[in-house]
């Protein structure tokens, strides 16, 4: 049951704990990093800018301001709807920490992170298809250059497809409360990232194995350059293995990686692949 929750003995209703932190996360964590990385400090890192010479216009960064709101009301009331459904009794979620192992606390947040990069590779393949694209997923491409709030940027359809998969995964996975929120914070700080318009891996990430399993801002910003490559969420996985990766992903990567942390960086353009 998700009725309330029990707070530090204040039972808090769980639509509206759902809603604070639906409202909060994009506040906070993409209105932080516009703040951060395009107003306070835009000459700093310069160098990180993955298209260099391009920057998001005013009235493209109003359509997603005005995007992103529908999707945080629409999104919110997909789940506010489902927990006053009687299907939320079958919901696998519990309370007692001991209901289950304690290992698999940090266990069913990777597997609810695996099927969620697996069910979004294969989706949004799907509304990849030109008789979908129009009207499900040209919300989310239609910005030239991408910011932190185009990561929440998405046609009605689109969220609903997106909030989905949670709800199904609940009823199947076991899940604590904790991981819930863990789950979705993890998720929400990768969507920022993924659409920052900037590389910000530490520089040990591209010769660790953890550069050939998981995406980086890169790798997503060329799906919006390019379309047709580059559909994983957190995992380069499926575009490996369906060959949809951008070839030139990783000669991409490295030019970025060579501006950022060479000294006598100026900006001379973009980089061309
Ligand atoms: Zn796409
Ligand atoms: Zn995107």
């Amino acid at each position: 049951m998700l009725e309330k929750f029990d707070i530090d003995n204040n039972f808090v209703d769980a639509d509206i704990f759902y809603t604070i932190i639906n409202i909060f996360r994009y506040i906070f964590i993409a209105g932080g990093a516009y703040l951060f990385y395009y107003c306070l400090f835009k000459k700093k890192y310069e160098k990180n800018k993955i298209q260099i010479n391009e920057t998001i216009t005013n009235s493209e960064l109003k359509r997603e301001l005005l995007a992103s709101f529908q999707t945080i009301v629409v999104s919110t009331l997909f789940v506010i709807i489902f927990l006053y459904t009687p299907l939320d009794n079958y919901a696998k979620v519990y309370l007692n920490i001991n209901d289950y192992p304690l290992w698999y606390i940090p266990v069913s947040v990777i597997i609810y992170l695996i099927l969620q990069d697996t069910y979004f590779y294969w989706m949004h393949r799907l509304i990849h298809h030109p008789k979908l694209f129009r009207y499900v997923h040209l919300v989310h491409h239609k910005s030239n250059v991408i910011s932190p709030f185009t990561g929440y940027t998405f046609h009605i359809f689109e969220t609903l497809f997106e909030t989905l998969i949670l709800i199904v995964l609940l009823f199947i996975i076991p899940i604590h409360l904790i991981d819930i929120l863990l789950y979705i914070t993890i998720g929400f700080i990768n969507v920022v990232y993924i659409h920052l318009g900037y590389e910000i891996a530490p520089k040990w990430f591209r010769h660790s194995f953890l550069f050939k399993v998981f995406i980086s801002s890169t790798h997503h910003n060329l799906h919006h350059t390019k379309f047709k490559y580059n559909h994983g969420l957190y995992f380069r996985f499926w575009d490996r293995l369906m060959k949809t990766e951008d070839p030139h992903y990783v000669d991409v990567y490295d030019t970025i990686q060579e501006r950022r942390f060479s000294k006598n960086y100026k900006n001379v353009g973009d980089f061309k692949d």
